[in-house]
């Protein structure tokens, strides 16, 4: 590693929402040192914040194939944690006649997107909800009673329905998808209503990888979990502002097998992506040298 320029794209680090969850999660530990602790889901997407929770006996339960309904009968006793994505109403009740404590780490805007769309269905909206099958935010919206349609591409716009129409979002998207959506259905239903929910932590961070554009950057490194919404909507936007190079990358480890010289080197990093990750991967970049990953510093 010779020579590089670094480009450290700004915002680095956890969100608030992200900030929020781990702090509720490390509170009921304090609280409750003896109880048994389980984690609905990932509190957030990156799998070394939940291994870094492990460290404080909090366990995570997960299972692609199964909805947060379906996974709340797995757990049996003690203290159920919902993760930052919200989940459905019902679960509390659910959680409640398990007899089990419930404490809720959502993000404040992610519950007003579903509040909105609670709103919006009592007021006798049909709602299209842009977001991504199965992802746990996306889910405790699609599955509250009432019609909401799930939209992930533009051929999955319902057609020949009869408004009133809310349109709304998971609030990691893409900016410049739901754009595009928006337009689209606005052709479509003319006398629809929109709410863009992108959260500002999100925009700031695409906004910030579309800027590059204007700079010659030759790669740039993503940092972040593979399951994370906004991590993957941040590469997407590196490819869409036209940067040659884009890399995936959870820890430095992923670069190992790299040796970049006179490069200029753009480094983002998702919403519940440790700064101490994304540290580690510029140190190896700046002096070609790698630490151990110590995991009492993620949480940090
Ligand atoms: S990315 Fe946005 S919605 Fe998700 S936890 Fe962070 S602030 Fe909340």
């Amino acid at each position: 590693m010779k020579n590089n320029k670094i480009i450290e794209v700004d915002p680095q680090g956890f969100c608030g929402g992200v900030m929020n969850a781990i702090r509720i999660a490390k509170q009921v530990r304090k609280e409750h040192p003896k109880e048994r602790i389980t984690i609905l889901g990932n509190l957030v997407h990156n799998q070394y914040v939940k291994l870094a929770l492990s460290t404080l006996n909090i366990e995570t339960i997960d299972d692609k194939n199964k909805t947060r309904f379906q996974l709340l009968d797995d757990i049996d006793e003690g203290i159920v944690i919902f993760t930052a994505h919200g989940v459905h109403p019902s679960l509390y009740h659910k959680a409640k006649e398990k007899g089990l404590k419930a404490f809720d780490a959502s993000c404040r805007f992610v519950l007003q997107t579903q509040q909105i769309v609670q709103e919006k269905l009592k007021e006798g909206y049909t709602v299209f909800y842009i977001g991504k099958n199965k992802h746990p935010e996306a889910e405790s919206i699609y599955t509250l009673n009432g019609p909401v349609f799930l939209i992930e591409k533009e051929e999955d716009i319902p057609l020949d329905l009869k408004e009133p129409i809310f349109v709304t979002n998971q609030t990691t998207m893409s900016t410049l998808d739901i754009d595009h959506l928006f337009r689209k259905i606005k052709k479509l239903y003319p006398e629809a209503s929109f709410n863009n929910e992108i959260c500002n932590a999100t925009r700031v961070r695409q906004e910030a990888v579309l800027n590059l554009k204007n700079q010659k950057v030759d790669l740039l490194i993503v940092v972040g979990d593979p399951t994370s919404n906004n991590t993957n909507q941040l590469a997407h936007i590196g490819a869409l502002a036209n940067i040659p190079v884009i890399i995936k990358a959870e820890t430095v480890k992923d670069l190992e097998s790299y040796d970049w010289n006179n490069q200029t080197i753009a480094i983002t990093s998702g919403a519940s992506t440790p700064k101490y990750l994304t540290g580690q991967i510029i140190n190896y970049i700046k002096t070609g040298t790698i630490h151990p990953l110590k995991i009492e510093n993620v949480l940090s």
